[in-house]
């Protein structure tokens, strides 16, 4: 699932490129993507993209006065380039050094189907794809982002210059929850899911089970500098990677999440797979819940 880092070096990169230029087409492939059945994603063709942002993991392409399209990407959902600039995003790569060089080398599975086409008046032709058995992206033209619920409901985001102890504390502290699941909560802060609520567990070594009431002054002061550093820092290293590597940069840069039975980074013990929600994360069992092993339903139990 696309997370606030990721999607903020997708929202830049589609800044630099659609900003200025005029939306000259749109080929909705798949309908159950439109969520304002009123106004559809065509009515804004001829409109001029005035900018690209982020809100929690939602990208937003604003239209000036002609309205915004808002682009949920869900838990599959994600963007590529289908014009004739392979030439500048293979020249892009290059410029960003050896090291992300590397993804491109591993053979890319079938590429997902396109469900949305956008064209511009400059010949380029973003692609809307989703790679899930299901449709879970979706986009919505309205006048205000905040028209759409799924942004109108978000918490605070880490990633904001005026993201403080205090908001996070109104966000976390004293709920009767577990606390990988409020990190996780939109609804409290904007933009993590299951793979950055797990570095930041790991990080401020703290249980990612446990009630977020239970936690004491230290580690709530551990947890926030975390959840600062964890989506800080990721959003600055995936800065100008391209779209097309960013998920394969982000699995790179896991130091705890996706990998059960690798040493955990800090102490050497083996990161173990656990069962959250509908799905599993990753933890270390020394670091984080004082050597006790947390349950795992199923499969390779
Ligand atoms: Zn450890």
């Amino acid at each position: 699932m696309p997370e606030s880092p990721e999607v903020q070096a997708l929202v830049e990169e589609l800044d630099a490129r659609l900003a200025g230029r005029a939306l000259t087409g749109v080929d909705v492939l798949e309908f159950r993507t439109t969520k304002s059945r009123s106004r559809l994603p065509a009515s804004l063709i001829a409109a001029t993209v005035s900018g690209v942002a982020r809100h929690g993991k939602l990208v937003d392409l604003a239209f000036g006065d002609a309205g915004h399209l808002v682009i949920s990407l869900g838990r599959h959902g994600w963007a590529r380039w289908a014009d004739a600039s392979g030439g500048a995003e293979a020249a892009a790569a290059a410029a960003t050094g050896p090291e992300s060089a590397a993804p491109d080398a591993a053979a890319p599975a079938d590429p997902p189907p396109a469900l949305v086409s956008l064209s511009f008046d400059d010949g380029a032709t973003l692609e809307l794809t989703d790679a899930g058995n299901w449709v879970s992206l979706g986009t919505w033209v309205v006048d205000r982002p905040d028209e759409v619920p799924a942004v109108a409901k978000l918490g605070p985001d880490p990633a904001d210059a005026d993201f403080s102890r205090e908001r996070f504390e109104a966000a976390v502290a004293g709920r009767r929850k577990q606390v990988k699941a409020v990190l996780q909560e939109q609804e409290s802060l904007a933009g993590i899911g299951n793979a950055y609520s797990d570095e930041v567990l790991h990080r401020a070594k703290v249980s990612p089970v446990v009630h977020a009431a239970a936690l004491d002054e230290a580690e709530l002061a551990r947890l926030f500098s975390a959840t600062t550093g964890v989506v800080r820092e990721a959003i600055e290293a995936r800065r100008g990677v391209p779209i097309a590597q960013l998920k394969a940069a982000k699995v790179a840069a896991m130091r705890a999440h996706g990998r059960a039975g690798e040493a955990c980074p800090v102490c050497g013990d083996d990161l173990r797979d656990f069962s959250f929600a509908s799905t599993t994360a990753q933890y270390c069992p020394t670091c984080q819940t004082g050597g006790e092993l947390l349950p795992l339903k199923g499969g390779e139990g």
